[in-house]
């Protein structure tokens, strides 16, 4: 016969089976209470059934394994025997609470029960030991209100309702109160309290159509089931959705000997944090209220006292509280989250768990804990998270208007870049400059939005799509300018017509405010107040420590001399990705100079146009050598497909006919002979150049003539020529080949000394296979993993927001647990990369190599490319610090 598995887990009397460790298993609350007991803190005796209670109950259609009943009941009989009470006793019983604990907190989601093991004969006995009549009945009708209400679904309001009604019929009139003062629940007495039994119960038998069971036994069970029910109620599925809580079987249950805060005076209970959650100090924060019961506190019924205050009132108790601490966080070492009740003048512990905090605080507490020998070093840095570097350089909804917020919920899209945004509705790039020139903070709405929107959208301080997701254009140009972005919002409906958007039969007109939260996707109407965290001390102490620990370069990906600033003041060490495309955007002149070169009908007419580009690529190169000076900066040639840069109405190709002399009918027709069905693979990348060399000559001299000036400015530059969309070595070699002639003549007539490097993106699965012949000519590969991606899944980058959350919910598809388009699929897409890095490096041991996919800045992926052994990540500036980290960890050995 095999083993028969545990489901319950015993903790009481200074020793617990279970312990801080077993999480998953016992759930937070579960796992706390062992670890508590065991290092011999006060806690209330008590056991746990197992997480996998509820994943079994699951799966067997709300069946609980059948080994569970006994081995409750033995529990049950040690906890009646460590505390010296029966439940349901009628002389002195045992009264238990019943209480959810997922293995990650979800807080307010699931249920809790408390006061179980009152009934009419109980209750007396309960009077009898306390010699307190008002308490005894005031614990069984609170008993009453949350178990008919959370095992049995009794309406909470018409049980409030009753209570309401005596009060007013008795205790007004008793206490001679005015109408309109309201009665506390702790002004009402035992004879109202009487009154008030009889009537609940009255409810709950309506409801339910039984008597309020009497059974101790039968109250457990369902508060058990209730408890275990919860965890599928909408709000705790919504919140997992939400907080992309996958993997985890289910909430544990635990069930605890009561211990009474509103057992008469120096009596109360409490929430407190080891440390300030929201700044990190080292000062103990938190609430405590006198002659209460749990949820008193966290409903906010009372407002309590400070900690501070509790110390003057209570000493003795405080002082044991003072204690905990001390022992709490040299034990866990780190910020701890407790709960806590003093009965009489004794503490005792109900919860304990590792603290949320703000992602200032994370920063401050990891530092201090490192100063206070608390911690290494190594464990500062593997506590920070990618969220509290996010968290630090945007501004944020300010977080204590939780009821505007929810009062203004709109909708929600995909949380493309982090950080929040207020301003006014507009509809096109066009309004968004003319109103931010006049001085509006705007949010631009688009359905999607295309390179021609660049403009529109820097003028802008959010952008909202309907379509597209994490690594379409708007979201890869708005996550470089760290700006609050939220694409695919599919429930949107832009009018561009009438000027307005609609959701569902909410409609928002042009010109009024809304307010976004990047971080989450959600969308507010009106204005919510925005608040701005200045990084630290602390956050520069920290990056430092987890810059000495990695070996992987971080690099930047971008396109202006002032990102570039930025991004070297954020601790970039170069560039890795210039997208030189983006330059033509920024002002009328540029976008008019390459809509000529690309309507040109010969290669002279090409030439003269790209002649008219040459010197303002060549400025904005300077610009970006000077603010690398002594770092690498990698030029990506022309990319995205010509039709992109030309107009697709009327008045531009009107417009564009005049500015370059030719007919209307001519710009259109050339136009249309631009249009591809698949544009993301056709005529786009080298491909361009292989078509018109011209092209490819005029780029490289303005990257060299730059590089030149720069040289004789006495600065070191590094430049990185870079080839897109690589897909062969006889290709990359046409494209190498005439890279190096244009450029070694310039060098060679300029008599100064530069070296350049020329290299391939890998961002084709062909070129990933065959990456061996083209490093025979590659100086370098960075990898474009966006197109990998795009191409080895066969998912567009732009469309996948409409199906790909299939594939990423774990009860559909689940294939990927994160959008691929944001952390790498490694098994996939990583199988390939592993392979050209391989072949790449035995054809050239020096190959230097990279990554300037959007995934250069997402952590795991970061790690990724530490452990493939990359040289480089490059990422958008704001998420070089994410890229520092994630590098910094993945150095630091078994973690
Ligand atoms: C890529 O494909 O990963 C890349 C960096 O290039 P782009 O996003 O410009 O296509
Ligand atoms: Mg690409």
């Amino acid at each position: 016969m095999g083993e028969v598995k545990k489901f319950v887990f015993s903790f009481g009397a200074g020793r617990a089976e279970g312990s801080g460790a077993m999480k998953a298993l016992l759930g937070g609350k579960g796992a706390g209470l062992a670890e508590m007991t065991n290092i011999g803190l006060p806690v209330p005796a008590g056991f746990t059934l197992t997480t996998e209670v509820c994943d079994l109950y699951y799966k067997n259609n709300k069946q609980y394994p059948p080994e569970l009943k006994e081995q409750v009941a033995e529990h049950l009989a040690r906890l009646e025997k460590t505390v010296g009470k029966v439940l349901g006793d009628s002389k002195d019983p045992l009264l238990v609470s019943v209480r959810s604990g997922a293995p990650v907190s979800m807080p307010g989601m699931m249920e809790t029960i408390l006061n179980l093991g009152l009934n009419d004969k109980s209750v007396e006995g309960l009077v009898q030991k306390t010699g307190d009549r008002r308490f005894a009945l005031d614990a069984y009708r609170r008993f009453i209100m949350m178990y008919g209400a959370t095992a049995k679904g009794v309406p909470h309001d018409e049980l409030e309702e009753t209570f309401n009604q005596v009060k007013e019929e008795k205790t007004r009139p008793r206490l001679g109160a005015a109408a309109t003062k309201r009665i506390l629940d702790s002004e009402v007495n035992a004879d109202e309290f009487g009154v008030l039994i009889p009537r609940l119960k009255a409810i709950y038998k309506r409801h339910t159509g039984e008597e309020f069971p009497q059974d101790p036994q039968v109250q457990l069970w369902g508060a058990i089931a209730a408890v275990f029910d919860s965890w599928s109620a909408p709000k705790a599925v919504t919140y997992r959705e939400v907080e992309k809580l996958t993997g985890i079987v289910g909430t544990a249950v635990s069930v605890v000997q009561m211990v009474f805060g509103n057992l008469a005076e120096r009596s109360g209970t409490g929430v407190c944090f080891t440390r300030d959650p929201n700044h990190g100090d080292n000062v103990f924060y938190g609430d405590y209220l006198p002659n209460a019961q749990g949820e008193d506190v966290v409903a906010g019924i009372r407002t309590p006292m400070t900690l501070h205050d509790f110390e003057k009132a209570d000493k003795a108790a405080y002082d044991q509280l003072v204690e905990v601490r001390r022992r709490l966080e040299s034990h866990y070492r780190d910020m701890q989250d407790l709960e806590f009740t003093v009965e009489e003048g004794k503490l005792y512990m109900l919860q304990c768990r590792t603290g949320k905090r703000s992602p200032g605080a994370a920063f401050q507490i990891a530092v201090d804990m490192v100063k206070e020998g608390l911690i290494s070093k190594a464990e500062a840095v593997l506590r920070i998270r990618d969220k509290d570097i996010e968290g630090l350089f945007y501004p944020v909804i300010d977080p204590s208007k939780k009821a505007e917020m929810k009062q203004a919920w709109l909708v929600q899209g995909i949380d493309a870049v982090p950080g929040a945004a207020t301003g006014k509705v507009v509809f096109s790039a066009k309004q968004a400059e003319l109103r931010a020139a006049a001085g509006d903070a705007v949010i631009l709405v688009r359905r999607e939005t295309s390179p021609e929107d660049v403009g529109g959208m820097h003028s802008a301080v959010g952008i909202l799509t309907a379509t597209g997701g994490k690594t379409s254009h708007a979201a890869v140009v708005a996550r470089g300018w760290g700006k609050c972005c939220i694409v695919g919002c599919e429930m949107l409906e832009v009018d561009y017509e009438d000027k307005v958007f609609r959701v569902g039969t909410a409609l928002v007109r042009e010109g009024e405010e809304i307010t976004l939260n990047g971080s989450t996707g959600d969308v507010y109407r009106g204005r919510l107040p925005l608040i701005q965290p200045e990084p630290s001390e602390a956050f520069n102490t920290l990056m430092a420590w987890a810059d000495a620990f990695r070996s992987l370069e971080v690099r930047a990906n971008v396109d202006t001399p002032y990102d570039a600033v930025k991004a070297r003041t954020l601790g970039a060490q170069g560039v890795g990705l210039c997208r030189t495309e983006h330059m033509f955007f920024d002002s009328e002149d540029r976008i008019l100079a390459i809509r000529k070169m690309i309507v040109a009908e010969n290669a002279e007419e090409r030439v003269v146009a790209l002649n008219a580009l040459l010197p303002l690529q060549r400025e904005d190169f300077a610009g970006i050598f000077r603010a690398m000076a002594g770092l690498p900066v990698t030029i990506r040639l022309i990319d995205p497909p010509l039709h992109e840069f030309v107009p697709h109405d009327e008045v531009g190709q009107k417009a564009l006919a005049k500015a370059s002399g030719k007919t209307f009918e001519h710009i259109r027709t050339r136009i249309e002979r631009l249009h591809e069905q698949n544009p993301m693979l056709g005529h786009r990348g080298c491909r361009l150049c292989i078509t018109y060399p011209e092209i490819l000559d005029m780029q490289v001299k303005a990257i060299i003539e730059a590089a030149l000036i720069c040289v004789r400015e006495g600065l070191e530059v590094i430049p990185e020529i870079m080839h897109p969309l690589i897909i062969d070595r006889r290709e990359f070699a046409f494209l190498e080949a005439r890279t190096r002639l244009v450029a070694d003549a310039l060098i060679q007539e300029s008599g100064l000394k530069l070296h350049y490097l020329v290299g391939a993106m890998i961002e084709t699965p062909r070129a990933a296979l065959l990456s061996g012949g083209i490093a025979e000519k590659a100086e370098f590969f960075s990898f474009g993993t966006n197109d990998l991606t795009q191409m080895t899944l066969g998912i567009s980058r732009d469309d996948a927001g409409r199906f790909l959350p299939d594939y990423v919910d774990e009860h559909r598809a689940a294939v990927f647990r994160q959008d691929p388009f944001y952390t790498l699929d490694q098994e996939g897409v990583g199988k390939l990369i592993e392979m050209a890095i391989d072949q790449g490096r035995r054809a050239r041991h020096d190959l230097e190599i990279g990554i300037c996919g959007e995934h250069g800045g997402e952590l795991e992926s970061v790690k990724f490319c530490h452990r493939v052994g990359m040289n480089y990540v490059s990422c958008s500036p704001y998420r070089v610090p994410i890229a520092r980290l994630a590098a910094g960890q993945a150095s630091i050995p078994h973690h």
